[in-house]
């Protein structure tokens, strides 16, 4: 399914000459006193109508990776074919118009507040059973090579919230990210498993062996990279991985 993108955003993102001014006006709306997506007068980044329509509960996913599927309740072809080393995954929206503009903002435009929005969202989705044996949150690594060129880990910004919400100690450098990969999008599928091979060290086992752990990204394209972290806690001990992200790529 193909949304359009609300035409004030349309404008913002595509007209506006540099996307520095077009993640400055799209600020003005996320953080103002408008809804983010259709621009109605609403105090917080969406307004009910858009939440309804984009976001939340209104599309059944995978159990698994949060895939929208046609039928509730059920793991996707995929995972049901080669169960990943997740156990199961959380979306609040499809990485796909007008939400992945959100994405963007937050990621390319540093809209750092946005992140508070993202996990506000995500505790709307999430329900409190699924965190409840928790011990542990962790943002997705950034390298320290996009890290630096970035200044933030966007990851980690919607983690944070979400720890103080649920009590739970955010890990920092608990696993590190050894190898600068490509971004999975601009690879052909097939290169994409071998290109997360080995992404990821853990730092202290531990602190995972025999435990439940939450991992938070903003994204989740093809499953890959969080596929790649959660292997990673697996392989040392890790006894159960719940996956919460803000945007899911839908299927082609
Ligand atoms: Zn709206
Ligand atoms: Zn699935």
């Amino acid at each position: 399914m193909r949304r359009s993108v609300p035409q004030h955003i349309a404008m913002n993102f595509f007209t506006a000459g540099s996307t520095f001014k077009a993640f400055k006006t799209l600020a003005t709306h996320l953080l103002g006193s408008s809804c983010a997506l259709c621009g109605k007068h609403h105090a917080g980044l969406l307004c009910s109508g858009c939440r309804t329509r984009y976001t939340a509960n209104s599309v059944a996913r995978c159990r698994r990776c949060a895939i929208a599927l046609h039928a509730a309740h059920s793991d996707c072809g995929a995972c049901t074919a080669h169960p990943p080393s997740f156990d199961a995954s959380f979306a609040v929206t499809d990485y796909a118009a007008p939400t992945d503009a959100l994405v963007q903002a937050l990621k390319f435009g540093a809209q750092l507040p946005l992140a508070a929005a993202f996990a506000d969202l995500l505790m709307n989705v999430v329900p409190s059973k699924a965190v409840a044996s928790a011990s542990l949150i962790m943002a997705v690594p950034l390298s320290t090579e996009r890290m630096a060129e970035r200044g933030f880990n966007q990851a980690h910004e919607i983690a944070k919230p979400l720890a103080r919400q649920w009590q739970l100690p955010l890990a920092t450098e608990l696993c590190v990210r050894v190898r600068n990969t490509e971004p999975q999008s601009s690879l052909p599928l097939a290169q994409r498993r071998g290109n997360m091979r080995g992404a990821f060290t853990l730092m202290r086992r531990d602190r995972v062996v025999g435990q439940h752990i939450v991992l938070v990204d903003d994204v989740m394209t093809t499953g890959e990279t969080l596929e790649a972290l959660a292997a990673t806690l697996k392989r040392n001990g890790a006894a159960r991985i719940t996956n919460l992200v803000f945007a899911r790529t839908p299927a082609r």
